[in-house]
């Protein structure tokens, strides 16, 4: 049952429709607003709370709609064709409160995930550093016990949503003690806990509906039950899993954008006597990016797919912690990236001289696109972690 207004939760159909209707009717032909650099439009995104479906993946029995990756893919495709920036904004939660939905203490989900579906409420990880945002092996901010406390130092480099969210999942690393080793670890810091400080909002090129941040940490402390249980590096390597998926998915609804302008304008563009849409270099074009946007969807819910079977294992934690990232998830991220970029760059080039300028929604697709291979690991990263994981015969990998 849905907290608010205590309906049924939607169907996957119904919840993709609703979105649907949501990009379409409020976020599409707003491309100057929600390119401004303005505060992330919050307001915009209260009729999915009412409609049961802001964080629409979180558990039933958080109350939540329980919407599997799978169903995920269209419903971000379909937000990211309209915005790309509130698409992040919308799916950028997934990270964290899976994180905690899989690894949290009964307590913390019960605590946390229930507000977050009752309140309408978002949520941050927050991992990147200056010298550690690929590799986080190298993060600095540290983690000391106090008593029943542990306690945070440090600084955040990039962190989506953390201006406004509920709770943060801070990456953090505390020194051997007692003949322990040194360790990572995922910790929740609610908000407005003492000693956590957003120092400021970066100004973005694209994605400029969402709102990144650098974020500060002073002898921030919380009881030493919100550490997420497990290996920390283990857990954001498995949180992002998902939303790597979802954010190949961004990709995929910027490059059905792009497809649909270059349409349009071939229709009224005259060329040698006809319309640039009866040109077969044009269709040449537009045919190949449709083959590529096929073969994307197909990618991202592959990988979907198999996030949604772990999930549905006796023992997802455990599943997860035995395979970690997904094949799937880290090509999809690259593939749809990389492929994402190839169509706004053949769609830039479609529009001729004004396709360079600023009058034209193609610069914004553009900018908004190219975030796909940098956040999350750049793809000289991925392509050297999946070569380690799953290329080197198995008695040679890391
Ligand atoms: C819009 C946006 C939102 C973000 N949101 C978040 C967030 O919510 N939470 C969060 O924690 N972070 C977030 N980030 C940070 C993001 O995840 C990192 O910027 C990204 O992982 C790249 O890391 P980096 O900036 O340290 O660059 P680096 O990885 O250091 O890359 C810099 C250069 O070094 C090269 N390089 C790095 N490692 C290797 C290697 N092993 N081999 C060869 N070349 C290499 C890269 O190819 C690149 O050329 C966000 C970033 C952006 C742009």
């Amino acid at each position: 049952m849905h907290p608010e207004n205590h309906v049924q939760a939607p169907s996957p159909e119904e919840a993709l429709q609703t979105f649907r209707e949501f990009a379409r009717g409020t976020l599409l032909g707003r491309d100057a607003e929600l390119d401004s650099g303005a505060e992330p439009p919050l307001d915009l995104y209260r009729p999915l709370h009412k409609s049961g479906l802001l964080n629409w993946w979180l558990p039933e029995e958080y109350g939540g709609a329980g919407l599997g990756l799978t169903d995920s893919v269209d419903i971000v495709s379909e937000l990211a064709y309209a915005d790309a920036g509130s698409a992040f904004t919308l799916l950028i939660s997934v990270l964290s409160s899976s994180m905690v939905s899989l690894y949290g203490s009964p307590e913390l989900k019960e605590e946390f995930l229930t507000a977050m579906t009752r309140e309408g409420g978002y949520s941050a990880a927050l991992g990147s550093e200056q010298e550690a945002g690929s590799e986080l092996i190298n993060l600095t901010t540290t983690l000391t016990r106090r008593g029943d406390q542990v306690v945070l130092n440090g600084e955040k480099m990039f962190s989506t949503n953390s201006g406004f969210a509920d709770y943060l999942i801070v990456f953090a690393k505390s020194a051997a003690e007692k003949g322990k080793p040194a360790a990572y670890h995922a910790v929740l810091v609610p908000r407005g806990t003492p000693g956590a400080r957003v120092v400021k909002r970066w100004d973005m090129i694209g994605l400029r509906s969402a709102g990144t941040y650098q974020v500060s940490f002073t002898d921030c402390a919380v009881p030493s039950g919100n550490v997420l249980d497990g290996p920390g590096l283990k857990i954001i390597e498995i949180g992002l899993n998902s939303s790597r998926i979802l954010i190949g998915a961004i990709a995929l609804g910027v490059a059905r954008r792009i497809r649909d302008i270059c349409l349009d304008y071939a229709i009224t563009k005259p060329l040698a006597g006809h319309k640039l849409i009866e040109n077969a270099v044009f269709a040449s074009k537009i045919g190949q990016m449709e083959m590529q946007i096929e073969v994307m969807r197909s990618q991202c819910r592959t990988a979907a797919r198999e996030y949604d079977e772990i999930m549905a294992m006796p023992d997802p934690p455990a599943e997860f912690l035995r395979r970690g990232a997904l094949r799937s998830a880290l090509t999809t991220k690259m593939f749809c990236g990389q492929t994402g970029w190839q169509i706004a760059t053949v769609g830039s080039e479609m529009f001729g001289g004004l396709g360079y300028t600023t009058d034209l929604p193609i610069s914004k697709y553009l900018r908004d696109i190219r975030a796909v291979t940098i956040v999350e690991a750049g793809d000289d990263v991925l392509r050297e972690l999946v070569f380690r994981r799953f290329v080197l015969p198995p008695n040679r990998r890391i």
